[in-house]
């Protein structure tokens, strides 16, 4: 199977001539080849989003929406197909592809898709004239998406882009393009205008950085890891372009002693490791009161232990393998960075003796905050426990690091849960849940874990250019 560029609605072989292998993370046998795209193929993209800015931009809200609905829809009729694109490219168990990340997708198109009607200009009546501000789409802008949530986070960024009324060369991973460019595909299908929506794949230095400084790409929404968002963000800069960076984390996980933590567990067991912990907002860093911490400890450690990883395929397992033989080294190489730390593993910590990138779920206790494994984002079925004496405590733990995505409170104390909703220093916080998504909602991180949010009028307002308006009404 070739997967092609799409470019100005049509399928498209790479300029190069190149093509990249797609590996099945299960059987880690190559099973697709992607195109190689290099910046000959970014400026056919660019410009047949350019050409196509026009005609879309100058569509009513209603009638983009429309079009979004449409790709919803259609996506929607073949969702358990993409389900199962999704789990054979990164491994995603089929019951997660299915019921959450899939129809994510859709919801995706379609929250957006109504958000642009909703997206009025705002006015002011003064007593001297009247002063409005217009929302304009930017132009072409491009998009750059990770491996871990494919289609969820391509969605989550073309989805407002369009609605806005702007026109998108999007990049999707090279290591899981398969289910972009089946929407790209479903796009063409259902006559979606040409060049609305334009697909590059390829490498990050290949094609995300001549999209990245390309002239006339006038802004660049980014989700991936943190030193490819700080090049980006450097490319950009003295470009003066609009970027928007959504990182790593090191999201901490701050269990009380007045919790309520085992009618919680499922939930806390998700937070530590669903999707293998290749999620950004997984908890990587259990904190723990140190009154119920060896309790805790050993339930956690029984409930990691009997989770079942094995062919992301079978209904029944809970956890796949990882995305890459790159991110299966990478993830071994910080397991054995912390046991050289000192640190116990307690659980986990091996890799499945069959074929394909699979790693068990470790839980891991001994080593401190200063650590590397405490401090650096591994994205695996890892977690660390450290215990805490006071509120103070916890939060200091969960504040020191460079990242600050997101972090979950499991307390019935309220003022506390406010108190520290407060102090944590994370774009996102949880309380007694983990996950909780309104697409309405701003998303993003701090620190080194992003520039800027998303998120329903967030991203609205990424993705178009204010201008204000006064008119003298004497
Ligand atoms: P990555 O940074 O390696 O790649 C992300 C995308 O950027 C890919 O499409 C890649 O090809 C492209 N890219 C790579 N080098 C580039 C360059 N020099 N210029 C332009 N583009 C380039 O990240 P990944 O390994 O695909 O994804 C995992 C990372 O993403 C983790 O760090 C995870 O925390 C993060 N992530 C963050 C969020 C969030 O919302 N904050 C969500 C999901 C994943």
């Amino acid at each position: 199977m070739r997967l092609h560029h799409f470019i100005a609605g049509q399928s498209r072989e790479p300029a190069s001539g190149r093509w990249i292998e797609v590996f099945d993370p299960a059987n880690g046998k190559a099973f697709a080849e992607v195109a190689q795209g290099n910046a000959q193929d970014v400026n056919d993209a660019v410009a047949a989003a350019e050409a196509a800015f026009p005609a879309w931009s100058a569509l009513p809200n209603s009638e983009r929406a429309q079009w979004l609905e449409k790709l919803a829809s259609a996506l929607e009729a073949r969702l358990d197909d993409f389900a199962h694109a999704e789990s054979r490219d990164g491994g995603k168990p089929i019951k997660l592809a299915r019921e959450v990340e899939i129809p994510r997708a859709v919801s995706n198109l379609r929250f957006f898709a109504h958000a642009a009607t909703q997206f009025a200009s705002e006015s002011h009546h003064g007593q001297a004239g009247l002063n409005y501000t217009l929302r304009q789409p930017l132009g072409v802008v491009a998009t750059i998406s990770p491996w871990n949530l494919p289609l969820y986070l391509f969605t989550w960024k073309i989805a407002p882009a369009l609605a806005a009324g702007n026109t998108v060369v999007a990049k999707p991973s090279e290591i899981t393009p398969l289910t972009a460019t089946m929407l790209g595909e479903l796009a063409a299908q259902i006559g979606f205008p040409k060049g609305v929506l334009n697909i590059v794949h390829g490498l990050g230095p290949e094609v995300g950085e001549p999209l990245v400084v390309h002239p006339r790409v006038k802004a660049v929404s980014f989700t991936g890891s943190t030193p490819v968002g700080r090049r980006i963000a450097g490319l950009a800069s003295p470009l003066l372009k609009k970027v928007s960076l959504e990182l790593g984390g090191k999201n901490p996980t701050l269990v009380f002693a007045d919790s309520q933590w085992r009618e919680h567990l499922d939930t806390l067991v998700r937070s530590a490791f669903q999707n293998s912990g290749q999620i950004c907002l997984c908890g990587s860093r259990i904190l723990v009161e140190r009154r119920i911490y060896s309790e805790f400890r050993d339930t956690l450690v029984e409930r990691a232990t009997s989770l079942r990883v094995g062919d992301p395929i079978d209904e029944d397992n809970q956890l796949g393998p990882l995305v890459s033989q790159a991110h299966f080294d990478k993830v071994t190489g910080a397991l054995q960075r912390a046991r050289d730390e000192g640190g116990h593993v307690l659980c986990g910590g091996q890799a499945l003796d069959r074929p394909g990138w699979f790693v068990t779920p470790t839980v891991i206790e001994g080593l401190g905050p200063e650590c590397a494994s405490n401090r650096d984002e591994i994205f695996g079925p890892v977690v660390t426990l450290q215990p805490f004496d006071s509120d103070e405590e916890a939060l200091s733990l969960a504040n020191d690091g460079d990242y600050g995505l997101a972090a979950s409170i499991w307390t019935r104390d309220l003022n506390r849960a406010h108190r520290l909703a407060s102090q944590l220093r994370t774009g996102m916080v949880w309380v007694n849940t983990w996950l909780q998504r309104d697409l309405r909602t701003p998303f993003g991180g701090m620190g080194a874990s992003g520039l800027g949010r998303e998120g329903g009028m967030e991203a609205m307002r990424f993705f178009t250019d204010a201008k204000n308006v006064g008119l003298h009404l004497g």
